[in-house]
């Protein structure tokens, strides 16, 4: 059997990535193909945590784009984590896997506050953590959560799972049939080059804490255990 290349990982799963073709809100058959994913993935003894988005429901830049106040329309956007964290945590638990949500603004009636030492704790008994909530702080994003995360914890890696794009690009390739694939980068070139990965305050963290991070195809089946099993898929990120 092959030795999984990481013991502890941070998934980065948008809001997006539950919404499958439609853009919008969660699709089972999406959600319930992640959650068996991250089931086999388990099973191969990998602690697993999962930094889950909102663009699914709600982004603060479109309510801030519509007159709302920013910092409103950010709380609005992390209250959609939640609702993707329990969604998840549903998910997951229906295929047999043990789960616990941690909020970064307390909501105890419905999950456990964000305690460092009780998520590493949860991991270490075999437990999936779901991150909901960001950072708790308006004008972040779930990229820079999954980064400080990660810090936090001492996660191996921030594996990024998008959707229907299989890397880093140089250029949209959609829109421009001469883009290239980078199969490895640094997260400076990233910041230099204004690639669209994650934001610049979540480049900067994953570079100042040197969190390797792999970005990869969530659409293609098999792909989450493929990466850490440490075949070479998807745009490599280092420090
Ligand atoms: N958000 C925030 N602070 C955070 C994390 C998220 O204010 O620390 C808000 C922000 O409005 C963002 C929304 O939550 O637009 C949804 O998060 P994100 O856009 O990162 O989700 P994703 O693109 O991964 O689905």
């Amino acid at each position: 059997m092959i030795e999984p290349k990481y013991k502890r990982i941070i998934l980065k799963v948008s809001g997006e990535a539950l919404a499958g073709d439609t853009g919008f809100g969660i699709q089972p058959p999406v959600i319930n193909n992640i959650c068996k994913e991250i089931k086999e993935v388990k099973e191969l003894g990998i602690e697993i945590a999962i930094v889950v988005g909102g663009g699914n429901i709600w982004r603060g830049q479109v309510g801030s784009e519509m007159g709302m106040e920013r910092a409103q329309a950010d709380y609005m956007g992390m209250l959609a984590t939640v609702m993707n964290a329990l969604a998840l945590q549903d998910c997951l638990e229906n295929v047999g896997v043990p789960t616990r949500v941690q909020t970064s603004i307390e909501m105890r009636q419905i999950a456990e506050p964000y305690i460092r030492r009780k998520a590493e704790r949860h991991l270490e008994k075999g437990r999936v953590v779901i991150f909901a909530g960001g950072t708790g702080n308006p004008y972040f994003s779930t990229d820079t959560t999954a980064a400080l995360r990660a810090a936090e914890i001492g996660a191996d890696v921030i594996l990024m799972a998008k959707n229907n794009v299989d890397g880093v690009y140089s250029a949209d390739p959609k829109l421009d049939s001469s883009a290239v694939k980078y199969e490895e980068l640094t997260h400076l070139d990233i910041i230099n080059k204004g690639l669209q990965v994650m934001d610049t305050t979540a480049s900067s963290l994953s570079m100042d804490n040197d969190i390797p991070l792999v970005v990869f195809n969530l659409n293609e089946p098999g792909n989450i255990k493929r990466v850490v099993l440490g075949e070479t898929i998807g745009t490599t990120v280092r420090g």
